[in-house]
């Protein structure tokens, strides 16, 4: 039996979007090729608020993330860390040999413009990451805030956000928040099948891209950029050319919905979960400015068997998420991303109260 994934991501595809998948392939270097990726593209751009070049790459959205930090740090950078997404970017970072510090906040608590400012104010850093929707909290980050303090202060930093789990889910303004590099997956809110990814990138970041020696390859924007603009919208490997049937489809539903709507619905649900955890059980993020709109962390007051509770939930067809890593079993996760319905949600919080006997 299928179950229908609460979990962060993957979530749930419609039925008739996965069936693009199984469209006939095209050669990646024809017309019809350059013409899918140039209206993917035209479509994001709507999606992400910007005007800045999009990018898609055959990888999950950790591939963007390792090949951004790795391309445009070109003296040190300040990465943020609000838990398991940020701690993976510094990882990268390391792994890769780009100078790096992380800064991290309590689990449950925000980067706050001011630890921004602070930091930035060494003059040591030419570039910074932020979380804007941490999936192991449940938490969102105060991202258009910190985006104005760049602005006014630090006008030379570059700003690298991931997005991963928010993207086409809460409104994301990459230009007017100045971001530089701004990166998602597409199983998350814009309701793909996993597997491919993509990121909004700005003139600046590649000319400062094109300063650093070793970008490695695969994921070297500066390649990516180049190859798009030189070969009308092609990549120079051969693309995931199922998923972008998909994924261009997808977007026009996306699109038809409205991105405010689509925001609205997404608020929509996730205020049902918080107000059914809240009567329950607690929210994870105590400071109500900072909760996720894509997902909620329920921190697990009664210590209840979080395994268990799953496992009858697979049984009625559901799953939701444990909590990540440390917070595991003190911790779980509902997601409420994606194409999901108010009403879907409600059946499977329904599901939950009669399994708890709540
Ligand atoms: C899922 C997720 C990632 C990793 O994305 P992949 O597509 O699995 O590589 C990174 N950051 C956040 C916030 C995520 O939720």
């Amino acid at each position: 039996m299928h179950k229908k994934l609460f979990i962060p991501g993957p979530i749930d595809v419609r039925e008739d979007v996965l069936q693009r998948m199984a469209a006939p392939q095209i050669g990646h270097r024809s017309k019809d090729a350059s013409a899918l990726q140039r209206s993917i593209s035209e479509k994001l751009i709507k999606v992400f608020q910007t005007k800045n070049q999009i990018i898609l790459s055959t990888s999950s959205g950790s591939g963007l993330m390792e090949g951004a930090i790795r391309s445009c740090t070109r003296k040190r950078a300040a990465v943020f860390s609000v838990g398991a997404f940020g701690d993976r970017w510094f990882k990268m970072a390391k792994a890769n040999g780009v100078p790096a510090d992380k800064i991290s906040s309590i689990p449950g608590q925000p980067t706050t413009p001011e630890m921004v400012d602070e930091v930035l104010s060494t003059g040591k850093y030419d570039i910074i990451t932020v979380t804007q929707n941490e999936t192991s909290t449940g938490l969102m980050n105060p991202c258009r805030e910190i985006g104005a303090l760049l602005k006014n202060k630090y006008p030379d930093v570059l700003y690298l956000m991931d997005a991963v789990s928010s993207m086409g889910g809460t409104d994301i303004r990459v230009d007017e928040w100045g971001v530089d590099v701004c990166i998602t997956s597409t199983q998350k809110c814009l309701g793909l099948p996993a597997g491919m990814a993509m990121c909004s990138v700005s003139e600046r970041a590649i000319e400062a891209a094109r300063q650093v020696e070793n970008r490695g390859l695969y994921f070297d924007l500066v390649e990516l950029y180049d190859f798009i603009h030189k070969k009308d919208y092609q990549y120079p490997s051969t693309p995931s050319l199922s998923h972008m049937f998909a994924m261009d489809y997808q977007l026009d539903r996306i699109l038809a919905e409205g991105l405010e709507k689509r925001f609205a619905r997404h608020i929509e649900m996730a205020e049902y979960v918080r107000a059914w955890a809240r009567k329950n059980f607690a929210l994870f993020v105590e400071d109500d400015r900072y909760l996720s709109n894509t997902l909620t962390t329920i921190t697990n007051t009664r210590g209840i068997y979080i395994g268990g509770l799953n496992k009858k939930l697979g049984e009625r067809g559901f799953v939701i998420s444990n909590g990540y890593g440390d917070l595991k079993e003190k911790t779980f996760r509902i997601s409420h991303m994606g194409d999901y319905t108010l009403d879907e949600v409600k059946e499977l919080i329904k599901n939950i109260d009669d399994i708890l006997g709540l």
